[in-house]
């Protein structure tokens, strides 16, 4: 039997509440015979900040390149100040992931504003609007680097086109990738995103490549969402359009996502650690146990993957345990019994 050594960092707020959930779901797969799982678990965050003084300790980096993939809750990243270090920043950039992919679509039986979304934001993560390079001037004012690079845009765009083919290849239909710019205003830095992701485009003549600026973008996401597939984002337009397709799906307590280098992988749900429900065991768990579908994915558990996805759409169709965020009533522990048994009554 195939073991994988998984770091897991729960993170805060309800992060923790629906690791767990994930981690009986991936057990669960063990006792069916499928691979086993040995989790290397650490803190990381606002928690251990607070406990600390320290965000991310360094073993934390070092454990996670040491392990197959990591996994991870949500980190409250907005409560922790300059000295007490950037956890997720520091993820991204010790992990080499440029980018993170993170799909949407339409879940039959769940209620949602887009009747057809299918989609996949890939997103860059390390640099952009969000650099974190900010600085006050002396005439009371304060100024945000938007820092733009080849290499990353090339990475997040490779990505994108990867993604575009095995969406071309799963559903046979012809695939198509959309960047999105501002390139108007921002003509240096979305000038070099934009060269950037022709150059990848030219490598995948099979694969429609198109731009569209980020207002546009925006309204006919949410005009017209079936027809969006592939969309390809650097930062901070990456961030709040994935918000955008999430939205227009199932919600955030669905919304899973991928971060994947050359060398190294970390999987997370798109939503944060949710304050006003944290505590409750409340959480939809789906998001999480969808991140691990994608995870397995990369870990070459195909069969594990189809397997976990088959149990949450199986559950999000049947309809009789739902989490509040899903209109139903159920814990994060109901929902994720209801979701191993759909795993169990798989042949
Ligand atoms: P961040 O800044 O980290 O994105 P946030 O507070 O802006 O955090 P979330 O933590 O994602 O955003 O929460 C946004 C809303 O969605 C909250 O009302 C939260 O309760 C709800 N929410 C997020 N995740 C879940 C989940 N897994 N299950 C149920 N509700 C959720």
């Amino acid at each position: 039997m195939t073991n994988y050594a998984i770091c897991v960092l729960p993170g805060d707020g309800i992060g923790p509440e629906v690791i767990n959930c994930a981690r009986r779901v991936l057990d669960t797969l063990t006792a069916r015979g499928g691979p086993g799982f040995t989790y290397d678990v650490h803190k990381a965050g606002y928690d251990l900040f607070l406990e600390t003084g320290h965000s991310m300790p360094d073993n934390v980096l070092v454990a996670a390149k040491a392990a197959d993939a990591v996994l991870l809750g949500a980190m409250d990243v907005a409560q922790i100040p300059p000295q007490g270090g950037d956890p997720l920043g520091g993820l991204r950039i010790g992990l080499e992931v440029s980018a993170s992919v993170r799909p949407s679509r339409t879940i039959p039986g769940i209620p949602s504003p887009a009747a057809d979304i299918d989609c996949v934001v890939v997103r860059e993560v390390t640099e952009g609007l969000y650099s974190r390079d900010e600085y006050m001037g002396d005439d009371d004012s304060a100024y945000a680097v938007r820092v733009i690079t080849r290499d990353a845009s090339t990475k997040t765009a490779r990505m994108a086109f990867a993604q575009a083919i095995a969406r071309q290849q799963a559903s046979g239909k012809p695939a198509r990738v959309t960047a999105v710019h501002k390139v108007g205003v921002l003509k240096l830095s979305d000038g070099l995103f934009l060269e950037a992701c022709a150059a990848v485009a030219e490598e995948f003549p099979d694969i429609e490549y198109e731009t569209r600026n980020i207002d546009a973008c925006a309204m006919e996401m949410v005009r017209e969402p079936g027809e969006f597939d592939v969309i390809l984002a650097t930062n901070a337009f990456g961030d709040i359009l994935s918000d955008v397709a999430a939205g227009l799906a199932a919600g955030l307590g669905l919304a899973a996502s991928a971060c994947i280098g050359d060398r190294w992988a970390y999987f997370e749900p798109v939503h944060g650690t949710a304050p006003d429900i944290a505590g409750k065991g409340i959480a939809n768990p789906c998001a999480t146990i969808l991140s691990v579908a994608m995870m397995l994915r990369y870990l070459g558990e195909d069969l594990g993957a189809d397997a976990v996805e088959h149990a949450v759409n199986a559950v999000l169709a049947d309809g009789a345990v739902r989490t509040g965020d899903l209109g139903g009533s159920a814990t994060s522990a109901e929902m994720t019994d209801a979701i191993l048994g759909q795993l169990n009554a798989q042949q």
